[in-house]
């Protein structure tokens, strides 16, 4: 039983009785012993304070709390061995859902791996994912608390676009031919592969491009003109001089969706670009034959401005929890919406209020340790969009 206990506990309460039970601590503490008369007193009591897993390049702690917090760390991450991982398959069913809610984490880039970040997000199943938070005790020895979340689908490092789209964007494409509005968001802290998802591919009849930055409309298929939003006495919205472009084949979407992305980002860099701060709505329309000026169906696209801004980011984060509101009514007859809240949640009134509309939101997932605490807070706001629950994880 013994051996059981010194994987990585679960619940509060388990870690405590579990920790004193275990003979690997009495060995840890043997060991931390030897190595305290090696290292100097200031060394040590800078690396405690520190904490290995805080923002510090935590490798610079190594020489002195080796075995005490490391090796104990890779042992919690070895945990991923005794997991059955089941990843989802080709073969696994497209669910229909009205909401679905699904979450992707992307590979460790190469400055990640360069700095030797440790990944504490694993996938284990087709609908599952487990953050393994680094926890300090109050002894200060280092822990790694497991937290369990369900999805709809749970996308891992090795899933491809078209694998995501397959799940999440196609299942929606026969909404819109039937009349219905589809929507499609990509949510998440900038760099975990908001924009890199909504790249991939659909073919239908017209398309606009749009940026909604600091409450304001920008055209991105038109120098990024300032558009004006109207709402007429039947609550239709209407972005007014919008370009759409009629397309033809996916390579024509496609140029599309480059084109306004390099008016996106041009003259800005990665970390604290435009981008990261605005929201932009790519849209494919289909229009009736006889009557161009009704819209049949329409599918919304959406590259969500980074959620990890704090009071910075207050209107993005107005937007995102209206947002979150009025995905949440779509399930619900009769729910107060409050659409006016944010220009996103305006301009997309028509895509929440139909009769027949459909919603899909991808959480996206830096898997780095640094990025624990922002990957936290996504998925507990991805489970509030629909509450499937999730949990500890129960060991053993
Ligand atoms: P965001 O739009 O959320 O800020 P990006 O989509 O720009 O993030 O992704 C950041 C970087 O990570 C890009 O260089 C992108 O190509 C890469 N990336 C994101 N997701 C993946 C993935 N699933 N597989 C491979 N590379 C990815
Ligand atoms: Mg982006």
């Amino acid at each position: 039983n013994d051996t059981k206990e010194s994987n990585i506990p679960t619940s509060r309460t388990n870690t405590v009785q579990n920790l004193r039970r275990s003979n690997v601590v009495k060995e840890v503490e043997k060991l931390k012993k030897e190595q305290r008369r090696a290292a100097t007193e200031a060394g040590r009591r800078k690396s405690r304070e520190r904490g290995i897993f805080t923002n510090g390049p935590w490798k610079s702690t190594l020489g002195i709390i080796k075995y005490d917090t490391n090796h104990r760390f890779f042992r919690g991450l070895e945990y991923r061995r005794g997991l059955d991982i089941k990843p989802l398959s080709e073969h696994d069913a497209i669910e229909d859902h009205l909401i679905t809610v699904c979450v992707r984490k992307r590979p460790l880039n190469k400055r990640e791996a360069t700095r030797k970040e440790v990944d504490v997000i694993t996938i284990p199943s087709k609908n599952q994912l487990i953050v393994h938070e680094p926890k300090n005790k109050v002894d200060l020895t280092k822990y790694l608390e497991n937290q369990l979340f369900r999805f709809d689908y749970a996308f891992d490092e090795s899933c491809s676009n078209e694998m995501v789209y397959r799940y999440t964007a196609q299942p929606l494409i026969k909404t819109i031919f039937e009349g219905g509005f589809a929507t499609c968001f990509a949510y998440g802290q900038t760099g975990s592969g908001k924009t890199h998802t909504m790249g991939g591919d659909f073919n239908v009849v017209s398309a606009s491009f749009f940026e909604i930055y600091s409450g304001k409309v920008f055209d991105l298929l038109n120098n990024k003109a300032k558009l004006r939003i109207l709402e007429d006495g039947k609550q239709q919205v209407q972005v007014v001089g919008l370009t759409e472009i009629v397309v033809t084949n996916t390579d024509d979407v496609l140029k599309l969706i480059q084109k306004g992305n390099q008016a996106r980002t041009s003259g800005q860099t990665f970390a604290n670009s435009n981008s990261s701060r605005s929201h932009a709505v790519f849209q494919i329309f289909l229009r009736s034959n006889n009557n161009m000026t009704k819209i049949h169906g329409k599918f919304s696209l959406i590259d969500l401005a980074g959620n990890e801004r704090g009071m910075e980011g207050a209107e993005i984060n107005k937007s995102l929890l209206a947002l979150k509101e009025c995905i949440r009514a779509l399930g619900r007859k009769g729910a107060h919406l409050p659409f006016r809240v944010s220009k996103l949640t305006q301009v997309l009134r028509d895509s929440f209020v139909g009769s027949n509309s459909r919603t899909c939101m991808i959480a996206m997932i830096s898997p780095g340790v640094n990025s624990c605490e922002h990957s936290l807070n996504t998925l507990r706001y991805a489970d509030r969009v629909k509450e499937l629950g999730g949990g500890d994880l129960q060991t053993n």
